[in-house]
């Protein structure tokens, strides 16, 4: 056992002083020192204890205090009296027939969220939310229609890694490390959101996601899409140093004021003079231009043209999403062939133009779809209420 066994190296604290458990996830390594300080670890024993407990947290997962051996008896008693690690209640896990699968979480307030794990052969790519709504108002998204309820704190936006990871059976245990197991591989912010609008939390969470000594997915993993939230753009690069996607979406002010609003703030030119100034931006990590195909909208040839003329200068790949289509959207996906045309002038034009297919659509878990299935149950269960 450790010395901590031997020796306490805290004080008790009256529980009553702190009324309800308070959440850890979500703290900075710093917060959780101070945490721990105020429930009576000794200053001078505090940065150990929370390297310690963050262990325990983030590289093992464990839900429960009195699993943390290596802490004393009396401090493990401490901890859960105050605290607590527990995760947002998964209200339902959609499986679609291509392996992906659908969170569907309630959080404080009783508000619901989505994360969507998308596996491949040989990555798995988790979807998370930064936002319960949105504030913007893209025409062609469903989250777009639905106001923004509230930001996601740091912790609520870790947690969906860590309900996936659960649920996944991803943590390490006595069977061995997890390397090479690795279900998770990569994290995009790409589900209900923008999360640029929500920067510090976004920030503190990914700081988390990415720390060495828990989840540790590599900032070159983790990919934060924005809607072109201009004054925000280079501090995301300098503050979380990920990668970046930009929804583009349009290649004139005309269409794009339509499709992103935002558009109307910070226009294209604004957007484009901004991307150039990204952080470490090079060939290996690229800016991705999402550009969802809109029949009759977008998807013209002098469209594609145009897009590459936009582009050019800035280490870029170029996603093509094919619309989504949500019950009441004005839009109609582009044509198969329509799409492959867009592709290769892009493609010619010398850049990645890879086509995203769309995964989890049996159970409304592809891009620009979050959200509704839980508004269509709250809506069911406030009936449900009133009778
Ligand atoms: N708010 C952020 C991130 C969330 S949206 C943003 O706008 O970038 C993630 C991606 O899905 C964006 O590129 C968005 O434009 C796209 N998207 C939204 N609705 C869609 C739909 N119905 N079909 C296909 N892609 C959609
Ligand atoms: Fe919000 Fe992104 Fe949807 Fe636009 S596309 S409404 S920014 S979530």
């Amino acid at each position: 056992m450790s010395d901590a066994s031997i020796s306490p190296d805290f004080k008790t604290v009256p529980r009553t002083i702190i009324e309800t458990k308070q959440s850890l996830l979500g703290l900075s390594r710093d917060a959780l020192r101070e945490k721990l300080i105020e429930v009576g670890v000794k200053e001078k024993q505090a940065k150990m204890r929370a390297s310690q407990v963050w262990q325990w947290i983030y590289q093992k997962g464990v839900q429960d205090f009195m699993i943390m051996t290596n802490l004393s008896k009396e401090f493990r008693t401490t901890m859960s009296e105050h605290f607590t690690v527990e995760r947002p209640e998964i209200v339902t896990l959609q499986k679609s027939i291509d392996g992906t699968r659908k969170y569907l979480l309630r959080i404080a307030g009783g508000h619901e969220v989505e994360a969507v794990y998308i596996p491949d052969e040989n990555r798995g790519t988790l979807c998370i939310s930064s936002q319960v709504g949105c504030t913007l108002k893209c025409t062609f998204c469903h989250t777009g229609t639905q106001n923004l309820v509230r930001n996601l704190t740091a912790g609520e936006i870790v947690a969906q890694v860590m309900v996936a990871r659960d649920d996944l059976d991803e943590w390490p245990n006595d069977s061995g490390p997890q390397i090479g197991r690795r279900k998770i591989t990569n994290v995009v912010l790409m589900g209900m959101g923008e999360p640029l609008y929500n920067f510090e939390n976004v920030r503190d969470a990914m700081r988390i996601v990415m720390d060495n000594e828990g989840i540790s997915i590599s900032r070159r993993r983790i990919t934060l899409s924005t809607s072109g939230v201009v004054p925000e753009i280079v501090r995301a690069g300098e503050e979380i140093g990920c990668l970046l996607a930009v929804s583009f979406h349009a290649t004139t002010d005309d269409v794009r004021d339509i499709l992103v609003p935002i558009n109307k703030k910070w226009n294209i030119a604004k957007l484009l003079d901004t991307l150039k100034q990204y952080p470490r931006l090079s060939n290996s990590e690229r800016i991705t231009f999402e550009y969802v195909m809109l029949k009759d909208v977008n998807d013209s040839d002098d469209d594609a043209r145009r897009l590459v003329r936009l582009v050019s200068g800035i280490p870029a790949k170029i996603n093509l999403i094919p619309f989504n289509p949500w019950p009441g959207s004005n839009y109609t996906r582009s044509d198969w062939d329509r799409i492959e045309a867009f592709a290769a002038i892009v493609n010619d034009a010398g850049y990645a133009s890879p086509v995203r297919t769309p995964r989890g659509e049996d159970i409304m878990a592809a891009c620009g779809q979050l959200k509704s299935a839980s508004e269509k149950i709250r809506k069911s269960q406030l009936k449900k209420e009133k009778v």
